[in-house]
């Protein structure tokens, strides 16, 4: 055990200090910046809402074309074959329209989920290493340790984390247009009603769907960051030979994990020997691991 943090150096004032105690040393907190996640969850919310504007304001074109006032201007009840045939008009429009919207989308998408998701990770790994460098100056009685280097480890971890994000984000694209195109053509073979009634039950479904999928993006890049962030501080602690840390608990959450904050928080963990932190599925790991966890770490060193 002693091994983990043999690794890491302190003054010699300070370990002279901390060698006749048996005491705890405290860093700072190692804690995802909420600006930054708050900027990331804007930026994804805004390409949903762009991507949500164009299909919404495409769809809507083709109900003022020919085909479709044609399609639809019978009263309720009164379909005959030739009206079905009509139908079917507008109905194959839509999936062709779909099918190009469904593809510029997700091309736009993959795009920006590459650009997300690197822009995203870089950031939270240089917070990383600058609250890692506090904590560090913090614990060692302002030794200056190199926190910026990166390892083996921590460099995968980087790498895995972007993909994941990217990943997720793209998803988004994928979820949304599929749902829409299910939507719309669902809306027209059901539809017995007007024109307008048929534009009306199809706005509804896309405003829905928008309302779904802007606060999935919100999540996934808020979550995304939280967990960039506490997975590559993780690396970067052990990396400079810091494995212990407090459990700390954020305030102003909503919904906090009552587990987290009355069994867990205060307590000293090791990142080699990671708790319970989901009690129905004893799922272990570390602050920020479990869905929705805003629990942080403070890097601690216990001697005695
Ligand atoms: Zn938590």
């Amino acid at each position: 055990m002693a091994k983990e943090y043999r690794k890491f150096t302190m003054t010699r004032k300070r370990s002279d200090w901390v060698g006749a105690r048996d005491t705890t040393l405290r860093g700072t907190p190692m804690r995802v910046n909420a600006a930054s996640a708050n900027r990331a969850a804007d930026e994804a919310q805004a390409m949903v809402r762009k991507m949500h504007l164009d299909i919404s304001s495409q769809v809507n074109n083709l109900f003022k074309t020919p085909t479709a006032k044609n399609s639809i201007v019978k009263a309720p009840g009164k379909i005959t074959t030739e009206n079905v045939a009509m139908d079917a008009s507008i109905a194959s429009q839509s999936r062709i329209l779909m099918n190009g919207l469904i593809a510029k989308w997700q091309k736009k998408f993959n795009l920006f989920g590459n650009d997300f998701a690197k822009k995203m990770v870089s950031t939270v790994d240089r917070q990383s290493s600058n609250d890692l460098k506090k904590a560090t100056d913090k614990l060692s009685g302002g030794l200056n340790i190199k926190t910026d280097s990166l390892s083996e480890r921590t460099r995968d971890i980087i790498l895995a984390s972007t993909d994941e994000s990217s990943s997720l984000i793209k998803t988004i694209a994928t979820d949304y247009t599929a749902e829409v195109k299910e939507a719309i053509s669902r809306s027209i073979s059901t539809n017995t009603g007007s024109l307008t009634s048929l534009k009306q039950t199809i706005n509804d479904a896309l405003q829905g769907k928008y309302k779904n999928h802007k606060n999935k993006a919100k999540n996934v890049a808020l979550s995304q960051t939280r967990n960039a962030y506490s997975n590559i501080a993780a690396s970067r602690m052990r990396d400079v030979g810091l494995d212990e840390y407090e459990w700390a608990h954020a305030g102003g959450s909503q919904k906090p994990n009552q587990y987290h904050v009355h069994e867990l928080t205060g307590n000293t963990y090791r990142l080699s020997d990671s708790p319970v932190i989901d009690q129905k599925t004893q799922t272990k790991g570390k602050p920020g691991d479990w869905f929705g966890c805003k629990c942080y770490m403070i890097p601690v060193i216990t001697f005695g």
